[in-house]
């Protein structure tokens, strides 16, 4: 089926870009691998107008609800190649073909990964990137942190509170990562660093049972643990878009101030954007802004006026069995 706008990624930037593009009637699609993306690793978000507190997933849930109510549509799946035939544009994904006018690219960033052996084998069976997500599943068990500064200090922090212990690698012989949560890791007598070392390969059986960890000198020591949280901080997988739109040397899509990527009816929002100060309410802010210039550049290929704002009055009663 083809849709007005389709959009990838279904966070604060996409969900944003939904409700107004589905509000101003078009048929618009979001395909997404979850509702909440960065938002779904933290329970309390503290400074998204309007809310005191709220964790990521209830935020994004409202979002997604707001945008059902005007006709949004979503579909789960993992779009892995972006091309434009005869004047539209094809998505494919890793279960369908999509088709539509515009697009909204909104698909952020993810974590990045170790690159160690053993490593894609074990995800999601042992190896995490989301430590508040993942770590309950191991109370009470060993586990281990891999990566760099205050990221893996985080984590470290709080899988102290669910594991018996955790190990945090590091590659150098001191903590890296800022003086307070240096202090506080430390306060922690189950979070134990590991000097001058870093993670070889994953090993296992069908989940993790240890890690071989390579040292600066002297031969690999295997270290018995149940999980591996791998904390790299976040990067943007852009690599199917190479050769479609421009980006910058960090692989971000380069947008102007209207969210108009180099390439004619693609629009981008959010924390795969060159934009800074990457927050929820930049990126709702900007989907916004990306939504307003796809309805824009759809109506002017139908012949039709601009939107020059998005005041509508909308007979929500219409759209009730949507939201249902
Ligand atoms: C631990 C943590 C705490 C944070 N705390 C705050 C805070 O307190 N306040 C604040 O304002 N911000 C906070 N942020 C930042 C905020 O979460 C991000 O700025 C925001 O989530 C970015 O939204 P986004 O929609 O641009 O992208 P993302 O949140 O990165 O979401 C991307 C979406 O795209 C989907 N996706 C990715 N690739 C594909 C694909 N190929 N096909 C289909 N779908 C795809 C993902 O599933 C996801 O739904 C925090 C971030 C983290 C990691």
């Amino acid at each position: 089926m083809k849709y007005d706008i389709i959009i990838i990624g279904g966070a604060f930037a996409g969900l944003s870009a939904a409700i107004y593009s589905s509000r101003q009637g078009m048929k618009t699609l979001v395909v997404t691998k979850d509702i909440g993306g960065q938002g779904l690793l933290t329970t309390d978000i503290q400074n998204y107008p309007g809310f005191d507190s709220t964790s990521g997933f209830d935020l994004a849930s409202k979002f997604q609800s707001q945008a059902q109510l005007y006709g949004t549509e979503f579909v789960y799946d993992e779009i892995r190649q972006v091309g434009e035939e005869n004047g539209h544009f094809v998505l494919k994904g890793v279960e369908e073909k999509y088709e539509s006018d515009a697009l909204i690219l909104a698909f952020g960033k993810t974590p990045r990964d170790l690159g160690c052996k053993g490593e894609e084998k074990f995800k999601g069976r042992g190896v995490s990137y989301c430590s508040i997500c993942d770590g309950p599943l191991f109370r009470k068990k060993d586990v281990l942190v891999a990566g760099a500064g205050d990221h893996a200090l985080q984590a470290a922090l709080y899988l102290g509170t669910v594991a018996s212990n955790v190990y945090v690698t590091q590659k150098g012989n001191r903590i890296s990562g800022s003086e307070e949560m240096i202090a506080e890791a430390k306060s922690l007598d189950n979070v134990k660093f590991i000097y001058e070392s870093e993670v070889d390969e994953i090993l296992g059986d069908k989940t993790v049972n240890a890690v071989s960890l390579k040292k600066k000198s002297g031969p690999n020591e295997e270290l018995p643990v149940k999980a591996v949280f791998v904390e790299m901080g976040y990067i943007a997988k852009t690599e199917m878009l190479k050769g479609f739109v421009d980006m910058n040397k960090e692989n971000e899509v380069i947008i102007d101030m209207n969210g108009n990527t180099s390439r004619t009816g693609v629009f981008a929002a959010g924390d795969v954007t060159n934009i800074p100060y990457k927050q929820a309410v930049i990126s709702a802010g900007q989907g916004s802004v990306a939504a307003l210039s796809a309805i824009n550049y759809v109506h002017k290929k139908r012949g039709m006026g601009s939107v020059k704002s998005d005041w509508k009055f909308v007979n929500l009663e219409k759209n009730k069995k949507v939201s249902a």
